[in-house]
């Protein structure tokens, strides 16, 4: 009997079930080699692809007629195990998607196999007999000439169509080879081939001719390193030249070999150990508590809750060490702007084998360290997201800092959300969880107050240091009193306060650019990007106007577009706008802006944060990426331009966006010896939000917030998905939403207890790069078969569409 294998493979299918498997025949020479988990070529849809088996079974519901055999088993096939199959399973049940979606998630993009198309020459072919036209035997030729076979690519388009003629008439045939995506690094290395005995001989007649004293001195180098040495060693620091290196190569003395390097994106010997810190009473605690009951099997789950300063990272690096004493790995998630240096040297500096994975490495670096964790080389992998699956085979522990960060949720499908992976993959692994804030999601506080988690409370700053006195400016008064500038009177006094005194100062606004919105004062329109419906922004250093969602820009008219007037204004403010304002006011100030135009090139993002860290400057300037992981002990003032910035994007979650936001930029300050101060400035001084994270009153932000969500059913007491269409088309992306509600409706929607559907509506951002958006939002309670449900009346309409795009998100972290 033969046995079949149930094979994930990469690839887009119009199948309304599409959950992305296939049956292959496991022909019997690899019944005792294939195991679930493995990676096998292919046959599928005439080419061979790459497949992970799922599944090995006795039974297929596929006629045997119908089915193809495995192709092979590539080189590199022990991908994943047992445990990530098991996760890459679940993850397909909750966010409703292919399992292949959820394995790419677990493998590197950088680990895939590639496919290479060769033309080859049929054995068995007499070319002399054929009558060939020139064309055809020119192919043949050069096909010939390359030893048999050629690459298909290299072919250009007429050619490309000759080979079809060629295949049917049966001379050539197409051959697919899979090969790695991405292979080892190697540099040449020297090593001595001839050994003693032979090798003191040698020497003792060599060093009778003076003419060959370069050679003996290599040899004698090589000799006494004892071990294959990398060329650009002996060239670059022992100054010996190539051509000596080549002539004892050509008399066979020493020979080249390849030595695989590892990219490594950080130079290990810049970190220096650093000291283990006296712990206060409340690190202690917690981790005593912590440890305690994981290994009393009390409990695996835990969330501390800590103000900011209160020495979590401490917290976390001393359970790293617990669980690697016991041989076991630990994965740290961070936000990926809290992966500032600061953050890599404290890790770094204090365990031996960790890996540092975030987007900004090279596809090689990724590649190398994913292998160093697999090949069990890695103790601790400090990341973003993405670290959440990273290979380990004895996980112990994952920690996630900042655990309610938007940044955890995936934007790409299938819109996994890292926090609940890693809850999954604990439980799978049986390992530890522990997630850290100041500031805890409504969701992760309300699952802890529930038992999902247990809540281990650092109410204080390390070294007793006091938390930040937070005072409200109310910028309505300011506008009354004549003040047109974008610092009230406080916050002006404040910082030149501060500067006088020498210290430094961050100021916060969450939107970059000079201008966030050009109008017209005379018609009120509103320049607008041509692709979205957003407003353009305006970027001063390069004079354009700028879309943040699509990357539009064009030179700012002189004109107004629409009704010819020249009164055009710049409204709204920016970060940039803060930098100029801070230069015309402050000209002594030395200033520094860390926004997203300031780090797009590599290692700008890193000097930024030395610069300031080394008091080369008196000010920051910066969106979000200042908010968190930075610990300047110089700053003593930080002022917060605009609180009302997020509180004004409509989301069921912007109040909770504020609070944290405000606290997080508030933790910045008071660092050092002298207790900061911050400075909030807002038109909306009574909102809830701001009220208690000026009071740094978390429990009572969350009181009231949670009997909101209650009140309106917004998670945690339901949950959400939201469905949205999108066409060049508006008309066509409303109507495809209308029938998908129509249909869910129809199926389920009578049962308001269950859920109930909002919309459908035009999308917040009704239109992203020429795309009409149009969604419905589903908010009750749903289980895996309800969504399955829901997923198959969706892609039974995608399947006969090919102009509009349908996207679902489960658990959507945000609602524009
Ligand atoms: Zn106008
Ligand atoms: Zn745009």
């Amino acid at each position: 009997m033969p046995k079949y294998a149930e094979v994930a493979v990469d690839c887009f299918i119009n199948d309304p079930k599409g959950f992305g498997t296939f049956d292959y025949v496991i022909p019997e020479k690899m019944n005792d080699e294939l195991k679930t988990g493995m990676r096998v070529v292919v046959p599928f849809a005439g080419r061979a692809k790459e497949g992970y088996i799922i599944n090995i079974k006795d039974r297929s519901s596929v006629d045997l007629c119908k089915l193809k055999e495995v192709n092979y088993i590539p080189q590199f096939n022990d991908i994943f195990n047992e445990r990530q199959l098991m996760l890459a399973k679940w993850m397909s049940r909750k966010y409703i998607c292919p399992i292949i979606e959820c394995l790419k998630c677990i493998l590197p993009h950088e680990a895939s196999m590639k496919e290479k198309k060769y033309v080859k020459l049929k054995d068995n072919v007499d070319i002399e007999s054929l009558s060939l036209n020139s064309n055809e035997a020119e192919i043949v030729k050069s096909i010939k000439e390359k030893g048999g076979r050629i690459l298909f690519d290299l072919l250009d388009d007429r050619q490309k169509r000759l080979v079809g003629k060629l295949q049917s008439a049966g001379i050539v045939a197409l051959e697919s080879i899979m090969k790695e995506g991405l292979k080892e690094k190697y540099i040449k290395g020297i090593r001595l081939k001839v050994k003693d005995p032979e090798l003191s001989l040698l020497l003792h007649e060599m060093q009778k001719s003076k003419r060959v004293k370069l050679q003996v001195d290599l040899i004698n180098l090589l000799n006494r390193l004892n071990k294959t040495v990398p060329e650009r060693e002996l060239t670059d620091g022992y100054k010996v030249s190539s051509s000596t290196i080549n002539t004892l190569v050509r008399k066979g003395i020493a020979d080249k070999v390849d030595i695989p390097v590892r990219r490594n994106p950080y130079d290990d010997s810049m970190f220096s150990k650093n000291a283990y810190p006296v712990l206060t009473d409340d690190q202690r605690n917690v981790i005593n508590r912590i440890l305690g009951e994981y290994y009393n099997h009390v409990s695996r789950n835990f969330l501390i809750h800590g103000v900011t300063g209160s020495g979590k990272t401490e917290v976390y690096m001393r359970l790293v060490e617990d669980i690697i004493k016991n041989g076991k790995q630990a994965i740290v998630l961070v936000p990926e702007i809290s992966l500032t240096p600061q953050t890599i040297e404290r890790f770094k500096g204090r365990f031996e084998k960790v890996a540092i994975i975030h987007s900004r490495l090279s596809a090689g670096e990724k590649y190398d360290e994913w292998k160093r964790i697999k090949q069990g080389k890695v103790d601790v992998v400090v990341g973003a997201r993405s670290a959440v699956f990273a290979p380990f085979d004895n996980l112990g522990i994952i920690i996630i800092d900042e655990e309610q960060e938007d940044s955890y949720k995936s934007d790409m499908t299938p819109k996994y959300n890292a926090r609940e992976i890693a809850y999954k993959r604990c439980e799978i692994e049986n390992a530890m969880l522990v997630l850290g804030s100041a500031t805890p999601s409504i969701d992760t506080f309300y699952d802890a107050q529930h038992g999902k988690y247990v809540i281990c409370r650092m109410p204080k700053r390390v070294d007793n240091k006091k938390l930040p006195v937070i005072e409200v400016v109310d910028m309505r008064l300011e506008v009354e009193s004549g003040n047109k500038t974008i610092f009230s009177r406080k916050l002006f006094r404040e910082m030149k306060n501060s500067l006088h005194n020498g210290q430094q100062i961050i100021l916060f606004l969450n939107r970059r650019g000079y201008s966030t919105f050009v109008s017209c004062r005379k018609c009120g329109m509103v320049i607008k990007c041509p692709r979205c419906d957003v407003s353009l922004t305006y970027h001063i250093d390069r004079n354009i106007l700028n879309c943040h969602y699509c990357g539009y820009s064009m030179r700012p008219p002189d004109i107004c577009p629409s009704c010819k007037s020249r009164y055009i204004k710049y409204f709204g403010i920016g970060t940039q706008k803060v930098e100029s304002e801070v230069k015309k006011y402050f000209p002594e100030a030395r200033v520094l802006r860390m926004d997203f135009d300031t780090t797009t090139k590599k290692g700008s993002h890193d000097r930024l944060y030395r610069a300031f860290k080394n008091r080369e400057a008196d000010i920051l300037i910066g969106t979000q990426m200042v908010s968190k992981g930075l610990d300047f002990p110089g700053v003593s003032l930080v002022g917060i331009i605009a609180a009302d910035l997020t509180l004004n994007i409509p989301d069921y979650r912007s109040s909770e966006r504020s609070f944290t936001l405000i606290t997080q930029v508030a933790g910045r300050a008071g660092r050092g010896e002298d207790p900061g101060k911050v400075i909030v400035q807002t038109y909306n001084p009574e909102h809830y939000s701001i009220v208690a994270a000026v009071n740094k009153d978390f429990i009572g932000f969350y009181n009231k917030e949670i009997k909101i969500r209650k009140a309106l059913n917004y998670p945690p007491f339901s949950e959400l998905i939201n469905i949205v269409a999108s066409s060049k088309n508006e008309k066509d992306a409303a109507l495809m939403i209308k029938k998908i509600a129509y249909t869910i409706y129809e199926k389920f929607g009578m049962d308001e207890k269950r859920f109930v559907i909002l919309g459908p509506s035009s999308a917040p951002i009704s239109r992203i790069n020429m795309y009409y958006r149009w969604q419905i939002i589903l908010k009750g309670t749903f289980d895996d078969e309800l969504k399955k449900q829901i997923k198959l009346i969706v892609n039974n309409f995608a399947m006969r569409t090919n102009s509009i795009r349908i996207n679902i998100d489960i658990d959507p972290v945000s609602l524009t």
